[in-house]
Formats: structure tokens, sequence, C-alpha cells
């Protein structure tokens, strides 16, 4: 596989000019991440969402609740509705696969707040049944929808992070309630620490425990390797339910964006799994209840 600058610490901008001259064929999806990347840089300097609900009102309401569950965001609409439109013109433009169909889609305010609340719940069948009746792709809508989330998600996964519950023991993000994108084994210890790519959290887990099941008998877990030697990257995999993970390799926790980078430069892991017979649950690990104003 490729990833000859992953793991490398250069600046995201760099990287993705580097990724766009070496895969030219992922050129669509690096636009798209191009346009979140100066969404988010925008929102570190203007946070784009107040959070409300009171302290850990999720975690009172439901065990395994996690910390957004049954809090409110209140959010700049505008700011939604011009990523939104930036990000449609972008897929339509780098001919993602379904975006044709938003050729001249311009939601109204509250439709982009209605999305983005869908995509914060991981909610895809109301994605679809606003796509369907307007003739659009819904797995388009959904991954602009999903890209539109990131710089509120961020900021939420930046604003919870220091409340996460120590020794959290399921798979989904104790945040955003999201499966884990992948799994780091950081450090000089190894330690294993699950990553969202939606809202950035983490949290530390048992090596060998499946994050889907909780299988821990050894012999049922394993893993494939692409690349040696070095084992840098990995996919963990669990012959009682099926699922995997990919785990990478690393010195420090992962930068934001760079997760995104990562999940895209390790796509050919995704690829062996499934061919294999593995995959990852659809949806979120935890239903989430949460209001935007
Ligand atoms: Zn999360
Ligand atoms: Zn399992």
């Amino acid at each position: 596989m490729h990833g000859t600058t992953a793991g490398l610490r250069t600046d995201p901008d760099s990287r993705l000019a580097g990724l766009q001259h070496e895969r030219p064929e992922w050129r669509a999806w690096l636009g798209l991440l191009g346009q979140v990347r100066r969404a988010l840089d925008e929102a570190t300097r203007d946070a784009p969402v107040v959070l409300t609900g009171g302290d850990d009102a999720g975690a009172q309401l439901s065990p395994g609740a996690p910390l957004l569950h049954g809090r409110g965001l209140e959010l700049d609409a505008r700011r939604l509705e011009r990523l939104m439109n930036r990000l449609i013109d972008t897929a339509i433009e780098g001919e993602v696969a379904g975006a044709a169909s938003l050729e001249g889609y311009r939601p109204g305010r509250s439709e982009v707040v209605q999305l983005t609340a869908a995509a914060v719940r991981q909610d895809q069948q109301e994605i679809a049944e606003i796509a369907s009746p307007a003739g659009i792709d819904s797995g388009a809508l959904a991954s602009v929808v999903h890209l539109v989330t990131l710089p509120v998600l961020h900021e939420c996964g930046r604003l919870l992070q220091s409340r996460v519950t120590p020794g959290w023991a399921h798979g989904y993000c104790p945040i955003c309630a999201a499966w884990p994108i992948l799994a780091e084994r950081r450090g000089l210890d190894r330690s294993r620490r699950l990553r969202c790519v939606r809202c950035t959290g983490e949290w530390e887990v048992e090596s060998l425990w499946c994050i889907y099941c909780g299988e821990r008998e050894h012999r049922r877990l394993g893993s494939l390797v692409l690349e040696a030697p070095g084992e840098m990257h990995k996919v963990e995999t669990c012959d009682s339910c099926q699922g995997y993970i990919k785990s990478v390799a690393t010195l420090q926790a992962i930068p934001p964006f760079e997760l995104l980078l990562q999940d895209l430069e390790t796509v050919e892991l995704d690829i062996v799994a499934r061919e294999r017979g593995f995959g990852r649950p659809e949806g979120s690990g935890f239903g989430l209840e949460v209001w935007i104003r």
C-alpha cells in the first residue's frame, strides 16, 4: 500500500498537496478535505457551537450514554449553509460518486440545520428521506453532510474530552457515539487508544478486547498486516463478530485533521478486511438524542 507520508508530522496543506500528486484517483475526496481543513481553521478562531443541557446531562439520563446525549447545540446556521454550499460545489466539480444529482440543490437554512442534526445523530434514514423526494443520491448527500458536521463536532470534542469517564468501557465514542475510525498503539508502551474521526475523541481500552462484541479470547482475536517489516499499520479482527478496526502505531496522538488523512491513506486495509469477510457496524453505537438551535 501507499503510505509514504503516513506518520510524518508535515503540515496538513503539504500532506494534501502530496497526496493529490501521489494519488490522482483521490482528487475528488482530497478537494472536499481541503474545504473541511479551511472550515476547521475558521472554527478554531471563532467557536462554531455553544453546548447547552447542563453538566454531563446525558450521563445522568441513561447508562452508557455519551456526553453529547441529551444536550442542545446552538449553531450559526449561516455558517453551516455556506460550508454546505461550498462542499456541494466541490463534490460536483470533483465528480464524487452520486454528486451529479446534487446539481442545482441549494437547501434552505432550516433544511441545512435538519440535515446537520441528522448527521450528528448518524441518522441515515432521515438523510435519505430528505434526499429521495429531491431526486438526490442519499449516499452523496450523507457524505457532504458528514463533512459539514466536522467543525461542530471537533469543537464539541474539544469542550468535552476532559469530561470523558476514565475507563469508558464501550467501543463507541464517549462523546458522540460514533464507532472509532482507528485504534492507536501509542507510545513506547503501545497503549491502545481508540480515536473518533468525527469529534476527535479518544479513550484508552484493553489490548485484547473486541470493541464491538467484547470478545477477550485471544485465539479469536487476530490481525492482518500488509506492510512488513514494521507493522505500522494493521487490521485488528474478531472471529466472533467478524468485526475489524484499523490500527496504527504512533508515538503521539494523531492530530485531528490528520485522522481524516490517515483514514484515507489506509483505505487498502479496509479493502483487505472486507475481502476477508470482516466489517464495521453501520450507524452509531448509541441512540444519541441532541437538539440543534
Ligand atoms: Zn466522537
Ligand atoms: Zn467481536
